[in-house]
């Protein structure tokens, strides 16, 4: 019933980066359904996990006390019933929970380290990245940006120097050609995919480039299933044709870029007709693909983790960079670089330092200026000049005996890591771990001390979509039973352990993250309660923000971008005899990451209920498995048996694995190896065996 609601609250969707506005129906502290409302990002539009995927926060599952391992608990492991918390845990009171919390961690310096969420406010995130920088005087802080963008970061940064997209995506409505290239945005960003679909109907021509043939397909002009792991081949095979029909922007070169006669030369050794044998695609359809970007008045690129999560992620993105530079696509309307953010608040928390060598805004850790401006406001405590540990080092650097303490904010490494059994072994190992969530996660059921947290919809915070849009999420209903919001259990904790902190409200915080963060110039808290959305940069107290930035330059010396050639780098795990198939890895419509929140929701769990993996009809007829039949997934790393969906989009050595169902875990197959820039591994190309189970 339409008026089966007593409250209208307005706020943010929880789940991708796209950052719809959403309108939250609330009666008797109950969400009884959510609309879309006219936010910048979505005008008006949800998909299905936003418009029926808001449940989970109500679902008897949620964590209502806090809890302290029993003495007598059995051993660490995944072996938590949400149902019989009480064989493992007990009941404590907050303060109970937060002096064990507090004194296990405090003192212990370097052997401590945390992993912030990017499903929590930019506040949140800023509290959290203060506490272990302040409070134990090293870096060892990060989330699961390390696992999603951190090499595009790392080569936006490097080339580009600001690691946030130069366009919004919106932006694709003034473009007459986009490439979306290892990206899925039908089903990881549904409404930014609309938008995209709109533009090819006003005849946009649409360049899809993807190992998958993914959902956009039916609507491109040039579809490109290149071979797993060789984008950087098929680019500079694109770009080598610019440079040969001299189809580039000189002027817009001369006048804002510093080394081109280096990739020029660079390119020289990568001519379609020799490429199209590594990529798999025809040298014909590179260099039409090569024309119709080169000639386009306005072209835009977007990618998603097809490009970072790889061993040569870096290099992927320093492409993408480079073919932007080279034809002059880049700071006008239409145009730009755009990687599509994972989660709501991946770019926000990102932003407010995260990430263990960046304080807030990517100001370096390793400059004595900035470490002085911080500890200005700070005060207490010393600032390690010294980069920290990332995701997957930290728990590497648990098994060599360096770290022993852990302090985790609404992330499941016990579900995200590669190698997924090595990082459960790390959680087991550690001497105190403090887990703070709404959930029993598979990684609070290693925890000795476990803080229910709040929902998005039950707090105050701001949100920073991929469009750089900084956005109010308000609460619509309290959090269950004695679960707090996050901002206020950071805070305890840090004054536990020992910090002269005072905040009284999130509102607090963001006006000290303004002191030394420039992206939120003339963004104050007054206009996002009254506006709901400032984009950054903003560049007076009524400008809405800017869709497009660098259109006379770059925040690098003297102001030039920078082209970094890339050489071909194989992939790590190579297929073999033993392994002869390549797995990839991804998310799925109707669930979110680890499943953690989609999985308790009625709808979407419904949909989508049982672990499921893709091949090509052609494969399971070779393996003599009917589709819905099972198969079993080999790697060097484990084995996982799974139901096996027929996807003629799929090529036929691939299998595309979701890794939201904790019964079949995909990332117990992956493989760990770093890209060695953006320290991001390597989930889109393991070598596996297939077998009917
Ligand atoms: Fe939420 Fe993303 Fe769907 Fe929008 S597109 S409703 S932000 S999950």
């Amino acid at each position: 019933d339409s008026k089966d609601f007593d409250e209208e609250v307005r706020s943010v969707c929880p789940f991708c980066g796209v950052g719809c506005q959403v309108s939250l129906k609330v009666k008797d502290n109950k969400v009884k359904y959510v609309d879309g409302v006219n936010g910048p990002a979505n005008e008006g539009r949800l998909c299905v996990k936003g418009r029926f995927g808001f449940d989970y926060i109500h679902h008897p599952h949620r964590l209502t006390k806090p809890l302290i391992r029993r003495e007598d608990a059995p051993a660490k492991g995944l072996n938590v019933d949400p149902g019989d918390l009480a064989s493992h845990f007990r009941e404590a009171t907050w303060d109970e929970a937060l002096d064990a919390a507090a004194n296990g961690l405090k003192g212990r310096g370097r052997e401590v380290a945390g992993f912030g969420s990017a499903k929590c406010t930019n506040e949140e995130a800023y509290l959290f990245q203060k506490f272990i920088r302040q409070g134990f005087g090293h870096n060892n802080v990060d989330h699961c940006t390390r696992l999603c963008h951190a090499s595009s970061v790392a080569a936006l940064m490097e080339n580009v120097g600001s690691g946030a997209v130069t366009a919004t995506f919106n932006e694709i409505e003034n473009a007459d050609v986009a490439i979306v290239i290892g990206a899925n945005p039908v089903e990881n960003h549904p409404v930014a995919a609309t938008f995209f679909k709109q533009f090819t109907k006003r005849g946009g021509k649409l360049i899809v480039m993807d190992p998958r043939g993914v959902g956009l397909k039916r609507h491109a002009s040039h579809r490109l299933q290149f071979r797993p792991g060789t984008d950087v081949s098929m680019l500079n095979a694109i770009m080598h044709v610019i440079v040969e029909e001299e189809l580039y922007d000189r002027q817009y070169i001369e006048a804002f870029t510093e080394n081109w006669d280096a990739e020029k030369a660079h390119l020289a050794n990568f001519p379609p007709e020799k490429m199209a044998e590594v990529c798999g695609i025809e040298a014909e359809v590179l260099r039409d693909v090569a024309r119709t970007f080169a000639r386009a008045k306005a072209a835009m690129i977007f990618w998603g983790m097809g490009i970072s999560q790889h061993i040569h992620g870096t290099d992927n993105s320093r492409c993408l960079i480079s073919l932007a530079l080279m034809t002059g696509h880049i700071g006008r309307p239409g145009t730009g670089l755009h990687p599509l953010r994972g989660q709501n608040n991946v770019q926000g928390a990102s932003d407010a330092g995260l990430i263990p060598m960046f304080l807030p805004d990517y100001q370096s850790v390793e400059d004595d200026g900035v470490r002085s401006a911080f500890h200005e406001v700070w005060r207490d405590g010393e600032i390690s000049g010294q980069k920290g540990l990332t995701v997957v080092e930290i728990m590497d650097a648990v098994h060599d005996g360096q770290i022993k303490a852990m302090y985790i904010l609404g992330e499941n490494p016990a579900m995200s890591d590669p190698d997924v059994e090595h990082a459960r072994d790390a959680l087991a190992k550690l001497d105190h771990l403090v887990v703070q969530d709404i959930f029993l996660t598979e990684t609070a059921n290693y925890a000795d001390v476990i803080l229910p947290a709040s929902a998005f919809y039950e707090k105050t915070g701001t949100v920073t979509n991929t469009n750089r849009q900084v956005q109010m999420g308000r609460p619509a209903v309290t959090p269950p039973g004695e679960a707090r919001e996050d901002w206020e259990i950071t805070v305890a904790l840090a004054k536990r352990c020992g910090l002269n902190w005072h905040y009284e409200s999130p509102r607090d915080v963001f006006d000290e993250m303004k002191l030394n963060m420039n992206s939120l110039a003339n963004i104050t808290w007054e206009r996002l309660e009254a506006e709901n959305v400032v984009m950054y940069p903003a560049l007076s107290e009524t400008d809405p923000g800017q869709p497009v930035v660098f259109g006379d330059g770059f925040p690098r010396a003297e102001g030039r971008a920078k082209f970094t050639p890339a050489s071909i780098v194989a992939p790590d795990d190579v297929p073999d005899a033993d392994y002869p198939m390549i797995l990839t890895t991804g998310r799925q419509l109707e669930h979110w990451h680890t499943g953690s929140m989609t999985r308790r929701s009625l709808v979407l769990d419904a949909v989508e209920p049982e672990a499921n993996c893709s091949l090509h009809p052609a494969t399971l007829r070779k393996l003599g498995v009917e589709p819905g039949g099972m198969v079993r997934l080999t790697t060097k790393r484990g084995a996982i048996t799974v139901m096996a969906r027929a996807d003629r989009a799929i090529a036929p050595d691939m299998v595309f694995l979701p890794f939201a169902y904790v019964e079949a875990a995909a990332n117990i197959l992956t493989n760990p190896a770093l890209d060695p820039y953006g320290k991001i591994p390597e989930f889109k190309f393991s070598a596996v065996r297939v077998e009917k189970a």
